[in-house]
């Protein structure tokens, strides 16, 4: 199973230093499960033998006059060769379009990242029915490589994320089945994945990780989830 964090706007560096160390500490010697956290671009760090650094965003440039962006050359710093693309709070409250997003999916794609892709429909897109959320989720599709090697696919409905309200097993079920005849590459679901429904989540067949916000800010409570799959 891969397990990924998206910290979000949480954390502080020295924060984050303490968890990375807790999470390495605690996961050592269990290499059946891959680990990702997405720190805060502040609170960057090299990744250790069991957890992989990645970013939660940055600019499709070396480096040059950006405003408030980061890029290539600060990610070197770093070693950070893992970056989440399309998350929806970047589409939703930074406003970026498909175009931005296919345009900086295919800069990481030619620098070699390995990308966590997110992909999710609003509430009411999944009210209006199945056709009608398949026919969202596969224009997010638009401008992306499907067959880039180094691809990791985030299902997370909107409307499941941060509310408490994860899709139910058979929502994510049929949703990865036919996610699963487009692309086949490793398929993660995030929305509201806590202690109490990990379980149920990951024994789906089509689920090959998670993607966690809340229930991954705590490193000792990350790891249970961890654990206990
Ligand atoms: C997320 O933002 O990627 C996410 C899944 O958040 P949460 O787990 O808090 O719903």
């Amino acid at each position: 199973m891969i397990f990924a964090a998206n910290f979000k706007c949480n954390h502080t560096r020295s924060s984050t230093q303490s968890y990375i160390s807790t999470l390495s500490e605690l996961i050592k010697s269990d290499t059946s499960h891959e680990c990702f956290v997405f720190p805060p671009a502040t609170a960057l760090l090299a990744s250790t033998p069991n957890v992989t650094i990645g970013v939660q965003n940055a600019y499709m440039a070396q480096n040059g006059a950006y405003t408030g962006e980061i890029g290539l050359e600060q990610l070197d710093e770093f070693g950070i060769k893992t970056i989440l693309i399309g998350h929806s709070e970047r589409r939703e409250i930074l406003g970026e379009s498909q175009e931005i997003v296919a345009k900086k999916f295919q800069y990481f794609t030619e620098n070699g990242f390995k990308i966590i892709y997110c992909i999710g429909e609003p509430l009411e897109i999944r009210e209006s029915g199945f056709d009608s959320v398949m026919e969202y989720l596969t224009e997010q599709f638009i401008g992306i490589d499907i067959n880039y090697p180094n691809l990791i696919v985030a299902y997370e409905p909107i409307w499941a994320i941060g509310t408490g309200r994860s899709a139910t097993i058979d929502e994510i079920t049929i949703t990865h089945k036919a996610l699963k005849s487009i692309v086949s590459v490793p398929l993660l679901y995030g929305g509201s994945v806590n202690l109490s429904n990990i379980k149920e989540i990951s024994s789906i067949d089509e689920v090959d990780g998670v993607l966690v916000g809340s229930a991954s800010l705590d490193a000792v409570k990350f790891y249970e989830l961890i654990r206990s799959c």
